[in-house]
């Protein structure tokens, strides 16, 4: 992955002229932010000596209450907090920690992680939905080294599929880094999800960032699986030389939800919300993308 130098987005006047009056108008506030990373401190500690060393320069160094906080002054009015485990053993940790976070911060909606194939995953994840009443489980194929169709995986997305619970699966080849010890452009791919959705058709899916660098074959899925959901998380940010289609993914916007990754970004929370608002032309897929899909979404 070749890490961009960080540029400030470019917008024509007619997409300069859309963003200030949405703006004045109140439309940037209200956000439904579907993709956030809340971790304990040394959590965090690990994720920036990582990013240091592997990829792009995290911006924002808070903890997790600042950036709550942060999101909050960013026009967040709920945000979708996702933990992943990279290791066996510590999942049930973060969710408790996650739970936490939603008991004391009501704009918190938690999801759940669990390594496919660690010791009692099946139970991990009945703990998180049933006991500690988070309302996903998150899994990241590079973190984990694992497909999404690989069995250990599948059993999981079954279970999220039983549960009515969704599943959100980072299943996407990009970003891409050697530091995974594995080839994500080999272990992810859009055809394994496109398995995975025809054989569990029950599943409700969310694949972030637009399912880079597939962007137009997974917008073509939401056609064909109306389980599958796609989030934005710094797909649409301008920082990357490589991003969706506009016109397609205005199209689907019915299932595209808003998503930053906040804060593991190299740039400020309210950026990919204005490349947005630039961007989109409707005032109906916008609000669709910015807010609506994700509060019926999160809230079925
Ligand atoms: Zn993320």
């Amino acid at each position: 992955m070749r890490v961009p130098t960080l540029q400030p987005p470019q917008f024509s006047t007619e997409q300069v002229e859309r963003l200030r009056s949405r703006r004045a108008a109140g439309s940037l506030r209200g956000l439904w932010d579907s993709h956030v990373h809340l971790f304990p401190d040394a959590i965090y500690a690990a994720l920036h000596r990582w990013f240091d060393a592997n990829a792009w320069n995290i911006q924002f160094r808070g903890n997790a209450e600042a950036v709550v906080d942060q999101l909050v002054v960013s026009g967040t009015a709920k945000a979708v907090a996702l933990a992943f485990a990279h290791k066996p053993g510590v999942s049930g940790y973060l969710n408790r920690f996650v739970a936490e976070l939603c008991q004391a911060h009501p704009q918190v909606i938690g999801v759940g992680a669990v390594l496919p194939g660690e010791p009692d995953d099946l139970a991990i994840v009945d703990e998180a939905i049933g006991r500690l009443h988070l309302r996903g489980i998150k899994i990241h194929c590079h973190v984990s080294k694992l497909a999404i169709d690989d069995p250990r995986v599948m059993r999981v997305l079954a279970r999220c599929a039983q549960l009515h619970v969704p599943a959100v699966v980072h299943a996407g080849k990009e970003p891409s880094s050697a530091a995974y010890g594995v080839n994500t452009r080999t272990l992810c791919d859009v055809a394994r999800t496109r398995s995975v959705l025809r054989r569990l058709p029950d599943l409700k899916l969310v694949v972030p960032h637009i399912g880079a660098d597939e962007f137009a074959d997974y917008l073509e899925l939401t056609r064909q699986f109306e389980g599958l959901y796609v989030d934005t998380a710094m797909a649409c940010a301008d920082y990357f030389d490589h991003g969706p289609d506009w016109a397609q993914l205005e199209a689907c916007a019915d299932r595209v939800l808003y998503g930053t990754d906040y804060p593991i970004v190299p740039y400020d929370a309210d950026r990919e919300i204005s490349v947005l608002a630039a961007r989109i032309v409707d005032d109906g897929a916008f609000a669709a993308i910015a807010r609506d899909n994700a509060a019926r979404f999160w809230q079925a």
